[in-house]
């Protein structure tokens, strides 16, 4: 077994990402001299309503939008899943009550149908399969004409996988819904073009890019008409009323010009490294498998099973290397219940329970890599080791 690492390897970034320095330094004016409020009159509120719509349309341009103004500012991706399903299934009652979603959701999305369903509208979670996948017919089976709503994840965080998200929308289209997608995990790692993958509504958030915490969007399309969540001053469009965080907002917008920017070389940089420590770990350790797909996924993601041992125990012997992972989504980690993700793709209970999410980040290299490919082998093999369930053959 290597010896202790002192030094800290941080592969949690799903969960938290570090704000980039030159986004830090945009918001740095908004908090200092300029801060007027957008809704005001004079020169420093002009100030910050220009700030505001420079934002917007930064966010535009990263996701493909017809218009600055399709960008509604938020808290962050969970308000934006509740006002995107919760404002359109509302605002669409009479046309039908039913609202079609998958079964690889993130918890916000998941809970803003429940608390739909508390007020008389029926949600179907739609199948996946083992990859993670939504399965296209039993999903269009699935569509009838009182489901006015569906909303898909573009990229469930804690398995990578990558939906056919142009292909989902040409089926919802079809049997005229609307589609909302959660792009949080995705937006700012794979390029999304909304008008060209034809999505109506789209939730986004600011420190999946590195931008800061608490502020995200949505997007919606500009002929579509969906219900508040907050009521107040009108601001955003009358959409989301509160006087809006400019800092954060400018930060955001930084956040996505450099995304756009930085997106396909980054990309690239993070598959090897993603995919050198998927092949070196599956390579190296018996009844290793990966969750999700391995070509269709998220740039930074690495989501592997360890057979016979608990994805916890794992995490508490990397942390005494130095290295931070997660077994599942950070959002989810209360419940202590196996990832419902993993399940949906047909995992046993203590399948998922035995699982790893690394997720990479800007600040990751190959050295981290390296370290990681140098101290799993002996970390699993202690572990199956003490494992009751590790079978005779397999303990040394
Ligand atoms: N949707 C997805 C796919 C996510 O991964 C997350 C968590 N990063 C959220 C929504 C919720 O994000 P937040 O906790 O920032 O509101």
């Amino acid at each position: 077994m290597p010896v202790h690492k002192t030094s800290n390897i941080y592969l949690d970034n799903s969960a938290g990402k570090p704000v980039d320095s030159r986004v830090v330094d945009s918001m740095l004016p908004y908090l200092k001299t300029s801060f007027g409020n957008p809704s005001s009159l004079h020169k420093y509120g002009q100030e910050a309503k220009q700030a505001l719509d420079n934002s917007r349309e930064k966010i535009a341009d990263l996701i493909g939008a017809e218009k600055a103004e399709t960008i509604i500012f938020t808290s962050g991706a969970t308000e934006s899943n509740n006002l995107a399903i919760k404002g359109t299934a509302t605002r669409n009652r009479k046309k039908g009550n039913k609202i079609l979603t998958s079964a690889v959701e993130h918890i916000s999305v998941i809970n803003s149908c429940k608390s739909l369903i508390r007020q008389g509208f029926q949600t179907t979670f739609s199948p996946v399969d083992s990859f993670g996948f939504l399965d296209l017919e039993k999903f269009e089976e699935n569509i009838d004409d009182q489901t006015k709503l569906v909303s898909i994840v573009y990229a469930n965080g804690e398995i990578g996988t990558i939906q056919p998200i142009k292909k989902i929308s040409e089926i919802v289209h079809k049997k005229d819904a609307y589609l909302h997608v959660d792009a949080t995990a995705a937006c700012g790692q794979i390029q999304i073009d909304v008008q060209k993958e034809g999505i109506d509504m789209m939730t986004i958030s600011s420190n999946d890019f590195y931008g800061p915490r608490g502020v995200g969007a949505l997007y919606i399309k500009e002929s579509i008409r969906i219900d508040p969540l907050i009521h107040g001053g009108g601001q955003e469009r009358g959409l989301r009323s509160g006087t809006e965080n400019v800092p954060s907002i400018v930060g955001f917008g930084k956040a996505a010009e450099i995304a756009r920017v930085e997106l396909k070389s980054e990309g690239k940089r993070l598959i090897k490294i993603r995919d050198d420590i998927i092949h070196g770990l599956m390579g190296s350790i018996p009844y290793t498998f990966l969750n999700g797909h391995p070509i269709r996924r998220l740039p930074d993601n690495v989501s592997l099973r360890f057979s016979f041992i608990e994805g916890e125990s794992i995490l508490l012997s990397l942390a005494m290397f130095g290295v931070f992972a997660s077994s599942g989504s950070a959002c989810t980690a209360k419940t202590l219940q196996p990832s419902h993700v993993l399940l949906a793709m047909g995992l046993k209970h203590e399948e998922a329970h035995g699982s790893l999410m690394i997720t990479l980040g800007r600040q990751n290299t190959q050295k981290d890599a390296d370290y990681i490919k140098e101290i799993m082998p002996a970390i699993i093999e202690r572990l199956r080791s003490m494992s009751p369930l590790t079978p005779k053959e397999l303990k040394r």
